[in-house]
């Protein structure tokens, strides 16, 4: 990458509508060699331009081994996602990444791995499950646990139906309000914790999510014995630069998008829950 500061053209090819408010974009770069070289790891995100609006980070949603594309799936919270969620096919917008450090695949190997995601939060984690997915022999048994507040947000229901079906997979879904159709639990998926048989010794859990709730899905797995270095998750913060300089997503001697935004609980216990630094 010559310029970290300067986006790339980047061109719409499919847009799906995961829920009223939630949307994916699949997009290619506009030059062929920059979509080839483009590589990155599972938990690695890009700065997104809307042309005329503004830039802002979000996570890449697909395995690094779909080489033509790559996915975005966006919540609208504000200016910029809003402006994004009227974007079609043909249209272009700016790129910039990827960025940071992505989920500890070295350290998961050979693990069991229990994925542990609220809300959307579980945007950075689909470009992990999707890579154990697709290389099911090199990970032991896969737990992934999803909360939502209300059983209608749920999106990707047919993907979870699909990981479900497995070898060695376990899904529980939970939300807090439900429908009658709902198949999953009611209540918080923290709660789910608590029912699993984990295999203590070669377990990994990777979070994602509000902050509090992953901060009580910690001390869950902590007092079940898992230790600090076995507790990863994914910080979000406002982000600008994206590569360490402005400051904007510092916590105490961290900057989220250079040092994270994944982190090992041992690297941020004493600051997670601190809004400024
Ligand atoms: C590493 C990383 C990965 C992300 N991945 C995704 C993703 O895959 N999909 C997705 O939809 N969003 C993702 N986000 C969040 C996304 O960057 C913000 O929602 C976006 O900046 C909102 O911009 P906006 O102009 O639409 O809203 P704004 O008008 O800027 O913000 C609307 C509200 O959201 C708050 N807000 C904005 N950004 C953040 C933030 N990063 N953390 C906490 N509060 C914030 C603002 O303070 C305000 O209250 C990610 C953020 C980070 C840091």
């Amino acid at each position: 990458m010559s310029d970290l500061y300067l986006p790339r053209t980047a061109v719409i090819d499919q847009r799906t509508q995961e829920s009223p408010t939630i949307f994916t974009l699949r997009m290619q770069f506009e030059d062929d060699h920059a979509q080839q070289a483009f590589d990155f790891s599972p938990g690695q995100f890009n700065m997104v331009t809307l042309f005329g609006v503004g830039e802002i980070a979000i996570s890449i949603v697909n395995d690094p081994q779909d080489s033509h594309f790559f996915d975005h799936t966006i919540r609208v919270v504000g200016r910029v996602s809003e402006g994004m969620s009227g974007l079609r096919p043909g249209d272009r917008v700016g790129i910039r990444g990827p960025f940071g450090r992505g989920w500890p695949l070295d350290e998961a190997r050979g693990k069991d791995v229990l994925l542990v995601t609220g809300g959307l939060g579980c945007a950075p984690l689909v470009s992990v499950i999707r890579y154990l997915m697709n290389r099911r022999d090199q990970f032991g048994h896969i737990t992934i646990l999803q909360g939502v507040k209300h059983s209608s947000d749920l999106i990707w229901r047919e993907q979870y139906d699909i990981w479900s079906r497995e070898h060695e997979v376990k899904v529980l879904l939970a939300a807090d309000v439900v429908t009658r159709e709902w198949r999953g639990q009611q209540g918080m998926v923290t709660e789910l914790i608590g029912e699993l048989n984990l295999r203590i010794g070669r377990a990994i859990a990777l979070l994602c999510g509000p902050e509090l709730m992953m901060m009580a899905a910690i001390a869950n797995l902590r007092s079940m014995g898992l230790a600090d270095n076995q507790i990863w998750f994914s910080m979000e913060r406002n982000m600008q630069c994206g590569v360490g300089q402005c400051g904007h997503c510092q916590i105490g001697p961290k900057y989220v998008c250079r040092d994270g935004p994944v982190f090992c609980y041992s690297e941020l216990a004493d600051f997670m829950g601190t809004k400024g630094f």
